[in-house]
């Protein structure tokens, strides 16, 4: 009997799907990569659904592609040839909040905005906040340790996993980690799992801690002549000792193709700004915004606009993170970069990027958490230049690597990175590496293209 039909028969019809407009559905995600069509794409209502399919997937010896969304920027999600991609869409439940440890537990398909969302209504934050939480969900955040605008303080994913349940091989069910705040039982394994990428196996529950939501937040907008002065006040602000929540750089072209929804907050003039917040009980908000200013006006601003209140503030964060899918709708093919630079070295950074863009011809764009010194390069380009864009991204990367940063902050390396993955690693680490993935799975059925 065919493996589809083995798992039709485990799971049934509805949820075993092979018809070619699902599988097209399915066979891409939110990177460049151009996609692969899986053999089936099945869609678990329960552990116990995942535990069948990988059951007959490892005996039938056949890949494995884990999928929350698919917003993966590199390729993450993007199927194995001749694999059968699972699909948490339908394991989306809030299974308890529980509300005096501070933690949530949650199947893998839950979307991060509806869980923020949620755990607000009793003033509990989860602050890890992607640009893509409206849409992705918390087991693809888990996978590639996503991290947002709040990373600067607050850490990223893996900073509130407690306790995974993981299905590995032959579809073996294992819990690692611990609903307590602390523990030291053996190796942190939830910390390997968080951001391995769907390599390890299939995470199918999980613990996060919560903290309590800061009652007060305040936010600016610094309007910048260019981005290399915007890049100059990131750090200043930083070594002034003031602790903001999120500090955001975005380019001129961006600030285009976002258009109208951020005009009316930019004066005449503006080449780049920061978004800037703080939040707490609002106690030194006035001492730091005095500091932030001083930075602000000695590094050239144009002005500063501060959101008098809520709607104001969500218009401000709307349209930072309608940056990537405004970009998306201006026709071109996009290289999401997402590079790490010592904070200092962002105005580097920049002025580099501008110089391989004049060397090249093909436009790139910067903006992204520049507090962490995380900045998404994006090369902009057209079908028939991809190996300009390959020469690009390579000359990006020496930069990145000379000034001592790294290939991916949050995104992962999924297809796309795997070349810069191998530049930048030692070859024993990535040989423990391997190593690690085959004592949970060793016949590398876990998207096995991925990584390395
Ligand atoms: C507009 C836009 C903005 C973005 N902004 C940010 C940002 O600010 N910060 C950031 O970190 N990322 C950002 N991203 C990237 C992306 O949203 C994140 O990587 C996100 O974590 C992916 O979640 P997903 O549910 O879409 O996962 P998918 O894309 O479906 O999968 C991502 C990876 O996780 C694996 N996976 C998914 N579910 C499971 C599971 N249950 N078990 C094991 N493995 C699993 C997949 O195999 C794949 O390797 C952005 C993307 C877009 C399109």
């Amino acid at each position: 009997m065919r493996a589809i039909d083995k798992l039709k028969l485990a799971l049934g019809e509805e949820i075993v799907r092979d018809d070619e407009e699902h599988l097209v559905l399915f066979s891409r995600d939110s990177s460049d990569h151009p996609g692969n069509s899986p053999l089936a794409v099945i869609h678990p209502r329960d552990v116990s659904d995942v535990i069948k399919a990988v059951d007959v997937l490892y005996s039938e010896k056949i890949p494995i592609t884990p999928r929350g969304s698919g917003t993966s920027l590199s390729g993450g999600s993007v199927p194995t040839p001749n694999g059968v991609v699972i699909s948490f869409d339908r394991m989306n439940r809030i299974k308890d909040i529980d509300t005096e440890n501070l933690l949530v537990v949650v199947e893998p398909g839950v979307i991060t905005g509806e869980l923020i969302h949620k755990v607000r209504e009793y003033n509990l934050f989860y602050p890890p906040d992607p640009a893509s939480l409206e849409s992705c969900t918390i087991g693809g955040n888990v996978a590639e340790n996503a991290g947002g605008p709040r990373a600067f303080k607050y850490g990223t994913t893996k900073h509130y996993v407690l306790e995974l349940e993981v299905v590995i091989k032959n579809g073996q069910v294992v819990r690692f980690g611990k609903r307590t705040k602390k523990w030291v039982v053996g190796y942190d394994i939830p910390m390997l799992i968080t951001g391995s990428e769907g390599t390890l196996g299939l995470i199918t529950e999980i613990t996060l801690r919560l903290i309590p939501k800061p009652p007060k937040t305040y936010t600016l907008l610094a309007a910048f002549p260019d981005e290399v002065k915007a890049g100059i006040s990131v750090s200043k602000l930083i070594t002034k000792s003031l602790f903001p929540s999120s500090v955001e750089l975005v380019d001129h072209k961006c600030i285009n193709a976002v258009g109208d929804i951020i005009a009316p907050f930019l004066p005449e003039g503006t080449g780049a700004f920061l978004l800037v917040e703080f939040d707490g009980f609002g106690y030194e908000f006035e001492k730091q915004v005095e500091i932030a200013y001083d930075i602000f006006e000695r590094n050239g601003v144009i002005d500063v606009f501060v959101a008098e209140d809520e709607s104001t503030r969500e218009r401000l964060w709307s349209a930072r993170r309608k940056v990537l899918p405004s970009l998306e709708s201006m026709g071109k093919l996009i290289r999401h970069e997402d590079v790490v630079v010592p904070r200092n070295r962002i105005p580097d950074l920049i002025i580099a990027t501008e110089k391989i863009e004049k060397g090249f011809g093909l436009p790139i764009t910067n903006f992204g958490h520049a507090a962490d010194g995380n900045i998404h390069v994006n090369i902009l380009y057209d079908k028939g230049q991809e190996d300009i864009m390959r020469k690009v991204v390579d000359r990006v990367m020496d930069e990145v690597i000379s000034i001592g940063g790294t290939c991916a902050g949050e995104h992962g390396i999924g297809l796309l990175k795997k070349k810069h993955l191998r530049k930048e690693l030692p070859p024993l680490s990535i040989e423990i590496q391997r190593n690690i993935k085959k004592i949970f799975d060793p016949e590398n059925l876990f998207n096995p293209d991925k990584i390395f």
